[in-house]
């Protein structure tokens, strides 16, 4: 049962823009890097249908797309790009020790996480029925929002998020409607007021979805009801908007790494490094605000740098190279 453990000088955890681009730069500094893909290859911009926001595509790409582009030119370096979940790690030691799927063991010099969130879902059939077709279900309103220009949509949530995106959408769309749980936001003060202040935003307390309405391939409207009168009407609108939080994906590190309150990994500010030496982390699992693809991309090359210069430092016959510089 038990393989020979692997030694390896740099472990990437994540298939995401962040873990790529830590891909990229590690392999260009001959660190030989391994990349375990984990259960979700290509990460959460598989989920999305148009990527329009990221340098250097004028003309715009799918998010399945652009992550077999990133994998291309991660494997171009020669980056061992596998498939596998790392499911335990034990970092109390000098050497970092990882499991892939609960058997084969890897002792790692570096290990850069890019494990990302997933962003939270109500988890009904309809919601996730659109979301799988690209038909007008989003978690994120400024991937998404571009594409409702001058329509009507909903957006579900009533924290810090979903105000900053309904108000977002709110510049771009005709109409939004927000639909609120409770009886009031969770929200701060000052971003309730923003959504309260602005026209074309109507808030539906008390009011949860019923169902995400469609003709099969679009969304059409939202049936909701209020929770206190359990009224049901149904809202028109092509765009269904989820903002009600997201998950980190960090749950294995959390005997070993400093984590904030909602899990998200702390980093020494202005770096990718951990509380733990020779650990980097890049991309969402340590970003709950701008998680966007081409802030992870560049934090995902500061992890590669990082780890980098911590071989270097420790392993005088290490290089640094300068092919990153260039
Ligand atoms: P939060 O956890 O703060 O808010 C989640 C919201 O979603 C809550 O209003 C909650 O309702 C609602 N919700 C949860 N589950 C459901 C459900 N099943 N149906 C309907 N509504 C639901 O998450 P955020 O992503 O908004 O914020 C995360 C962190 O990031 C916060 O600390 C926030 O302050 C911060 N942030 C700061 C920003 C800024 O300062 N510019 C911008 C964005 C985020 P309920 O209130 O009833 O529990």
């Amino acid at each position: 049962m038990s393989e020979e453990i692997e030694k390896i000088k740099c472990l990437i955890i994540g298939s995401g823009p962040a873990g790529y681009t830590a891909a990229i730069y590690a392999a260009r500094a001959n660190m030989k890097p391994v990349l375990y893909q984990g259960t979700q290859p290509g990460g959460q911009l598989t989920t999305t249908n148009e990527v329009e926001n990221y340098p250097g595509y004028p003309d715009g790409i799918t998010g399945p797309e652009m992550m077999i582009e990133f994998q291309k030119q991660a494997e171009r370096f020669d980056t061992d790009v596998r498939d596998g979940w790392i499911t335990k790690v034990d970092f109390s030691g000098e050497i970092h020790k990882v499991w892939v799927n609960d058997t084969k063991e890897i002792h790692c010099d570096t290990v850069i996480i890019s494990t990302g969130a997933s962003a939270k879902y109500l988890g009904l059939d309809s919601e996730q029925k659109y979301l799988k077709l690209g038909g007008g279900v989003s978690a994120c309103a400024v991937c998404d929002g571009f594409f409702y220009r001058n329509q009507e949509v909903v957006i579900v949530g009533a924290g810090d998020s979903a105000c900053e995106e309904a108000h977002y959408l709110s510049k771009l769309c005709k109409k939004v409607t927000m639909l609120v749980r409770r009886d009031e936001f969770r929200a701060s003060k000052i971003m309730q007021a923003r959504v309260k202040n602005t026209e074309n935003i109507e808030i539906l307390y008390n009011t949860e979805t019923d169902e995400v309405l469609g003709d099969g391939q679009v969304v059409t409207g939202v049936r909701v009801f209020n929770n206190q009168t359990n009224e049901k009407h149904e809202i028109p609108a092509t765009g269904f908007f989820v903002a009600i939080g997201h998950k980190p994906n960090t749950d294995i590190f959390k005997d070993f790494l400093n984590l904030d309150e909602t899990g998200y990994i702390i980093n020494v500010p202005g770096t990718s490094k951990t509380n733990i030496e020779g650990v980097f982390v890049s991309g969402d699992a340590a970003d709950h605000v701008y998680r966007q693809a081409v802030t992870a991309a560049g934090t995902g090359c500061m992890a590669a740098l990082d780890a980098e210069r911590y071989l270097a430092a420790k392993d005088s016959t290490y290089e640094v190279t300068t092919s990153n510089y260039n």
